[in-house]
This record gives structure tokens, sequence and C-alpha cells, in this order.
């Protein structure tokens, strides 16, 4: 029980990486917030831990990009819980859009969600860490961040852009005893995956799984990960054991950025 009694915030919480990070903060003790977009899927999660390992949930619909949401997010944590000692960056988005057919739009929605909400959020939580003079931030960056992907011009510039945000908010929040992490995840079979794998296929005409089956056969670990795999790192950045780690990103990726 690692987390007992802590409050871990994730957001992008509903599905995905982000349901198994709150299943791992509840399974260790924490009060879990999960803050999506999708209000009901959230709701369902925040009432099903809560029923499984008898400890308080709440669930926050709301957008990370919006500064004012975010606000009253965080007061509305401060105030049913009085304290946020784990707060998880997790929310994003992927488009693969080839460059001539990225448009303004979709380049300044991938900005606001992958890039805009990490800053928004961090910037609503940070004064209640430093206060608290204690918490853990760990930013969902990507191994696209990292190296390059074909169509995912927007997508590798925000996931880069993560891993500087840590940085610098690890400078500014060290003296504070407020520790900032980011995880930069290989391939992790999710909904996002399954929904580029149905594109790739539907694009190059070939059967569904193709694109995932070749690239498991490309990670040096012959195999995609678990999103328990990204939690376990997730949950080791957020521990006592992490305590003198900040400023960090971490591949979690069976070695796929080493090939
Ligand atoms: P997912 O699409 O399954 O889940 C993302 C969740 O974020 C959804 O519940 C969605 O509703 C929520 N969300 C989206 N926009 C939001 C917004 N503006 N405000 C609040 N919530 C919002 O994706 P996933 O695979 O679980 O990915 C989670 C994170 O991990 C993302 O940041 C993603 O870029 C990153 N990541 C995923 C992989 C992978 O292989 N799956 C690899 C590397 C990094």
């Amino acid at each position: 029980m690692r987390f007992k009694d802590q409050v871990a915030v994730i957001t992008g919480g509903a599905q995905g990486l982000g349901e198994a990070f709150a299943r791992r903060f509840a399974s260790e003790g924490a009060r879990v917030v999960i803050i999506d977009l999708q209000c009901e899927k959230c709701e369902q999660l925040a009432a099903q831990l809560r029923q499984t390992y008898a400890i308080e949930t709440l669930a926050i619909s709301a957008n990370v990009a919006n500064p004012e949401a975010m606000q009253h997010a965080v007061d509305g944590i401060c105030h049913a819980f009085g304290r946020v000692d784990i707060w998880v960056n997790n929310a994003g988005i992927y488009r693969g859009t080839p460059l001539e057919w990225l448009d303004m739009d979709e380049w300044n929605l991938m900005i606001e969600v992958n890039y805009t909400g990490v800053f928004v959020c961090t910037k609503a939580i940070a004064p209640v860490m430093k206060r608290q003079r204690y918490g853990r931030i760990i930013n969902m960056s990507s191994i696209a961040g990292r190296t390059g992907f074909k169509n995912s011009v927007a997508y590798c510039s925000n996931k880069a852009a993560v891993i500087g945000l840590t940085r610098a908010t690890a400078m500014d929040l060290a003296p504070f005893g407020v520790t900032v992490n980011a995880v930069c995840p290989g391939s992790i079979l999710t909904d996002m995956l399954r929904r580029v794998d149905a594109e790739i296929c539907r694009n190059e005409g070939w059967p569904i799984g193709t694109h995932i089956a070749r690239k498991a056969e490309q990670i040096p670990m012959g195999r995609l990960g678990t999103p328990e795999e990204v939690a376990s790192v997730v949950a080791f950045l957020a521990s006592p054991d992490a305590s003198y780690v900040t400023g960090q990103s971490i591949e979690v990726d069976g070695g796929e950025i080493v090939v």
C-alpha cells in the first residue's frame, strides 16, 4: 500500500493507459481522481474503483487544455481531499496525417491537447504542491518525442515538447520537494494504437491487425507493451523509491527505440 491515503489525479483516465494508472494507484491505496472528456466512462470507472478497492474517488469531466476548467477541477479536488500528491498528465490524442494534409486546425488541436494541456494542468497544480512541499508530476510523452514517425509531424513535435517542458518544470519545482518526470511509452495496446492500426491498414489495403503484428516483429522484445507495464513505471516515479529522480524521461518500449 505505497500510496495509502495519498491523492492521485490522472488526466485522460477514462480508458487505455490512464485507466491502468488509475487502477494501479487505487490498488495501492490512493484516493483517485479521474479527469476526462468522456464523462460517463469516467464516472463508471470511478464508481468501480470505489467499490473494488474501498477508496474515495472523484470523476471530473473537463478538457485539460481549458485553464478555467482545470483551475476549477484543482479547486474541487482540494476542497474534497485537501491535497494532491500525484498528478499524471496523460490525456492525449493522435492523428496520423501526412505533412501536406496537416492543416492549421489539426496542428493547433494537437498542440492544444498534447502540449498546452500539460502546461495548463501543471500551472494549476504547481501552487498546491509547492504549498505542500511535496508532489509528483508525471507527464506522458512517447518514444515519438525521441525519434521520428511517418505522418506524425504534429504528434512527434508535441511529445518532444513535453520532454522539454518536463525538464524545465523539474528545475522550477525541485526546491519545493516536487519531482517532475516524463514517461515515453513505445507501442502499447490501447484504443489509440488500434485506431492507428485501422487507419494504416485501410490506407495500405491490409487486413486489420497487420500493422500491429508487423510492429511487434520489429520490437526487440517481440511484442507490444501492456498498459499495466507502463503503470508500473508511473507508480515507481510516484513512489518514495523515486525520491531523487527528477527531470527525467524514461522509455517503456521493449527496446523499440534502440533499433
Ligand atoms: P486513448 O485514446 O486510449 O486514451 C486517451 C484518453 O484521453 C481518452 O480517455 C480521452 O477521452 C482522453 N482525452 C483526450 N483528449 C482530452 C482532453 N482534451 N481532455 C481530457 N481528456 C482527454 O490513448 P492511450 O493510448 O491510453 O494514450 C494515453 C497517453 O499515452 C497519450 O498521451 C498518448 O499520447 C500516450 N502514449 C500512448 C502510446 C500507445 O501506444 N498507446 C504510446 C506512447 C504514448
